[in-house]
């Protein structure tokens, strides 16, 4: 099993330092170009600034590619900057340009939406179905969701707030699992790329299987 970072920009040695407390080396993957995407089964899209992220993955010709995986149910671990690329919608309202998104999570969202004074801050989250009392929540210039879509469902909370949705294989988060000590969530995350691989193995054992009483049939 392969996890990626996706390592154009932001919080990619956090979320590195954290995989290498769950995994071998040989099963992570900084992923920068498309050969490395190809050989992921599941990715991290780190927190750092959304638009510049979205330029340099055009640029890497990583754009379209990563909309196919995302399409095909690429498990996706997505913090703040990269939960940004994944919302079906972005309320305007922020002023400056905002970065082209793959849609792939059905919320509405506003980047830099908790203002300046609490631009970052730190909130106890809770977090559906992961035990052990609430998560240690840092929030650095976060999004705010606005709105959760009939396709997503809300996981994390902070008071009212919903700060993380799961969509399919997709966890998205409006803050900062990696930069707690908590590894809580990113277990969580491995285990999901691990199940989805355990899943596509027993389809294509399947596969196999039916293959001859097919060929008999005919
Ligand atoms: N404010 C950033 C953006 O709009 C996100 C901040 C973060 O990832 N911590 O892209």
């Amino acid at each position: 099993m392969i996890v990626g970072v996706l390592a154009l920009q932001g919080d990619v040695p956090e979320h590195r330092n954290e995989l290498r407390r769950l995994l071998d080396p040989e099963e992570i993957e900084l992923v920068r170009t498309p050969g490395a995407l190809a050989q992921v089964d599941g990715l991290v899209l780190p927190g750092g600034e959304s638009t510049t992220m979205a330029r340099l993955l055009a640029d890497a010709g990583l754009w379209q590619p990563l909309a196919e995986r995302l399409t095909a149910g690429l498990p996706v671990l997505a913090t703040c900057a990269g939960l940004i690329l994944l919302a079906r919608e972005l309320a305007p309202g922020t002023g400056g340009a905002e970065p082209p998104t793959f849609r792939a999570l059905d919320i509405r969202i506003r980047r830099n939406d908790y203002g300046r004074q609490r631009e970052s801050f730190e909130a106890p989250v809770e977090f559906i179905g992961v035990p052990g009392g609430p998560f240690p929540g840092v929030f650095i210039r976060s999004p705010r969701i606005l709105h959760v879509g009939e396709k997503a469902v809300p996981i994390a909370f902070s008071g009212p707030e919903i700060v993380g949705v799961r969509q399919g294989s997709i966890l998205g988060l409006t803050f900062h699992p990696e930069l707690s000590e908590d590894d809580r969530i990113l277990r969580e995350f491995v285990r999901l790329v691990s199940a989805s691989q355990t899943k596509r193995t027993r389809v294509t054992a399947r596969r196999v299987k039916t293959s001859p009483t097919a060929t008999r049939v005919q």
